[in-house]
């Protein structure tokens, strides 16, 4: 069957970025998000407004397109079920959902398989006493670092657990990472996988600002990662990309840190540095198509985040031309209609040469845009 609509659950920045390749393939979105300003509104061949979470929205969604795919995995898959049951297709689908959506149960699978991850339990199972610094994380539902919180002491650990009562909390070892690492990687319905080069992240206070491509690896840990992220879909049997953040231990143990069943921001460089993108690749996938080629189409680049540091309505024309005006650089704006602390606004990305300092264009560019 040849697929022509996709449905895709969540309206954010990730719909709004698969709109030019689905263009390309020939394929409609229609979309399920909330609200009228959400991004991909604009994009939309139709929109159902309604909560990530309604399963009777995407009952109707599912009406209006030959599959399912997700930007987003804050959904129920309880009551996703008997539409799965229907014979609603869902790229990824929800059995390979099922293992990640929780923080907790993500660490248990990955354990399972044989993928090295840091050492963990739930707040009611902590067992031994533990260290600090140790990190609490919401179960579900964080992002961006929301719901990760590095705890020094007791007295912050029982503020943060007496103040989320109603939360489940995952605890872990504080990683004395080298640096964090992602790796982007696609799986199609008949079993072809395809990676991405290896990138480096850097986050301040759990939240993203910067992606370096490729990351400064050796060729054996690139390997390794990419057998890693091989293994992973292989064994949870998905469809679609997969984003998959890592810390790096000394200069060759790797631990997962986290997956995300969707496109990913680690990932937004193939947009402009990568033969084909991770949200073309991503239709391709579920749309059962040849996956296509994920080289680097310059030696490296860079990716900067362009987060929210004010409350504001602003639309940042003037910077935004100061950052398109740079040479080799990209600039993305997801038309968010407000600015807030932390949120994420947009990105740059800058193709580098291999003289060019990935860390003093970031500079430029954060001078440019937190001024
Ligand atoms: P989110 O799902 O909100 O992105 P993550 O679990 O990925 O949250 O954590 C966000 C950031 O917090 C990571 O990129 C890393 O910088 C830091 N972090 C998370 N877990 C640990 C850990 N166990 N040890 C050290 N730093 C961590």
């Amino acid at each position: 069957m040849s697929i022509k609509r996709v449905g895709v659950i969540g309206g954010g920045q990730l719909a709004l970025m698969m709109a030019k390749s689905a263009e390309k393939l020939g394929v409609e979105l229609v979309i399920q998000t909330p609200n009228k300003d959400d991004p991909a509104v604009t994009i939309a061949q139709s929109t159902i407004f309604a909560p990530i979470n309604d399963a009777a929205a995407t009952a109707t969604l599912a009406t209006r397109c030959d599959v399912v795919t997700f930007e987003n995995e804050f959904v129920d898959l309880a009551a996703l079920a008997p539409l799965a049951e229907q014979g609603v297709c869902f790229r990824p689908s929800l059995e390979v959902l099922s293992p990640l959506l929780d923080k907790y149960h993500q660490r248990c699978y990955l354990q399972q398989i044989g993928l090295p991850v840091p050492k963990f339990a739930t707040l009611e199972n902590v067992s031994e006493p533990w260290q600090f610094p140790l990190v609490l994380k919401s179960r579900r539902h964080g992002y961006d670092g929301q719901g990760t919180f590095i705890v020094k002491d007791a007295d912050t650990l029982h503020q943060l657990t007496n103040a989320g009562k109603k939360t489940s909390f995952l605890v872990e070892e504080f990683v004395p990472f080298v640096k964090e690492l992602a790796i982007i990687a696609a799986r199609s319905p008949n079993g072809e996988i395809v990676t991405y080069p290896v990138v480096e992240t850097q986050q301040k206070n759990q939240v993203c600002h910067r992606v370096i491509a490729p990351a400064d690896i050796s060729t054996e840990l690139t390997n390794l990662i990419q057998e890693m992220a091989g293994n992973l879909l292989h064994n949870l049997q998905a469809v679609g990309i997969f984003g998959i953040e890592l810390f790096l231990v000394g200069d060759r143990q790797v631990l997962i840190n986290e997956i995300a069943p969707r496109t990913h921001n680690s990932g937004h460089f193939t947009l402009d540095a990568c033969e084909v993108s991770q949200f073309e690749q991503h239709l391709r996938a579920v749309c059962d198509l040849p996956l296509g080629n994920t080289s680097l189409r310059s030696p490296a680049a860079v990716m900067i985040n362009l987060l929210g540091y004010e409350e504001s309505e602003n639309d940042y024309l003037v910077k935004r031309q100061q950052l398109a005006a740079l040479p080799n650089a990209f600039v993305y704006w997801y038309d968010k209609k407000t600015s807030r602390l932390g949120r994420k606004l947009g990105h740059v990305t800058v193709l580098l040469d291999s003289n060019t300092d990935a860390e003093e264009v970031a500079q430029i560019i954060e001078s440019i845009w937190y001024v």
